[in-house]
């Protein structure tokens, strides 16, 4: 297939460099990031899109987004797939594809699970909203660079599943952090706690799968001093769009909001930018309850 690919960063370099491997032609587009090696460099976004069957954007946030879409969709040809794979607000989300959609061109929104580690193995999760044709389009696509792609619905639904299941994650976190912390002060042995738990009903994937105790349960971001993994400042990104997806549709999100706050005062007033999102267990460590 002949690809357009914009957005080589973090997540779209290695995502790009996947489908030059498994033998697509793909032309790229970054305003700041080096093309990776095979893919060929576009001079602008809608040189990228011109004569392409798939577009696929990996961008920052729906603002730009929103300012890419409205520079291809002109230059794409009528038919064809304009794929999304940023995290961005469901409103931009379905404004993009409106967009799109009335071009002629068919839009997906496939927001992506599993991180850098995921994008450079191909063994991403899509959670993927738009119409049948355009999903079995994409379908290829989504098995060299993941290894599940699940179809939610309408155009929007797949950044609704994505910030639905982040919003439980960034709860989960911090509910297994301040256990563990609790668990520290009453005396508790981290590794019994984590073999009571992980096969009780308190388990989740933060507890089983992405421990945040160092040196209990599997290998995760907490043995390595915290390093990312999935940063604190990207869960903050993904409570803030489930919150403003909350307001739009009047959805009680009690819990979602108190992860959110919490993100936010961890990411933006004390130490928590540039770590991972578990490194609230080492945040809960230090602090009684007069911390607030
Ligand atoms: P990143 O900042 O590394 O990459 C974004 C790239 O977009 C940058 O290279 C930037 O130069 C480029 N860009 C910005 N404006 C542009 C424009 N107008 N035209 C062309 N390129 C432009 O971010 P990332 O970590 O690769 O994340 C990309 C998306 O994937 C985000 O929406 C993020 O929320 C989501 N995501 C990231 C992760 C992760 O672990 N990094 C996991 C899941 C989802």
């Amino acid at each position: 297939m002949k690809i357009g690919f914009i957005g080589l960063g973090n997540m779209g370099a290695p995502m790009a460099a996947n489908l030059v491997a498994a033998g697509h032609e793909v032309v790229g587009f970054d305003v700041a990031a080096a093309v990776p090696e095979g893919v060929t460099k576009a001079g602008s976004a809608a040189e990228t899109a011109k004569g392409a069957e798939v577009v696929i954007t990996m961008l920052p946030n729906g603002d730009i987004l929103r300012k890419v879409a409205a520079e291809i969709v002109p230059a794409m040809t009528e038919g064809t797939v304009f794929l999304d794979c940023s995290t961005v607000d469901v409103e931009s989300a379905r404004a993009v594809a409106d967009l799109a959609a009335g071009s002629g061109i068919r839009p997906l929104d496939a927001p992506v699970s599993g991180g850098v580690g995921g994008a450079a193995g191909g063994t991403l999760t899509f959670m993927v909203g738009g119409g049948d044709e355009a999903f079995e389009t994409a379908r290829p696509l989504f098995e060299i660079m993941g290894q599940k792609a699940v179809h939610c619905g309408p155009s929007g639904n797949g950044q609704a599943a994505k910030i639905c299941n982040n919003m439980i994650l960034g709860a989960t976190m911090i509910a297994t952090c301040e256990a563990f912390a609790l668990a520290d002060k009453l005396g508790l042995d981290r590794q019994a706690m984590f073999d009571v738990v992980s096969t009780s009903s308190g388990y989740s994937w933060t507890m089983n799968a992405y421990c945040p105790a160092p040196g209990v349960g599997p290998q995760s971001p907490a043995d390595n001093g915290y390093k990312p993994g999935f940063a604190a400042d990207l869960m903050l990104k993904d409570l803030r769009l489930s919150q403003q997806a909350a307001e739009a549709v009047d959805a009680d999100t009690p819990m979602g909001k108190a992860a959110m706050d919490l993100y936010a005062r961890f990411v933006e007033k004390e130490d928590g930018s540039g770590k991972d999102f578990s490194a609230m267990l080492p945040r809960f460590e230090h602090r009684g309850r007069s911390a607030g």
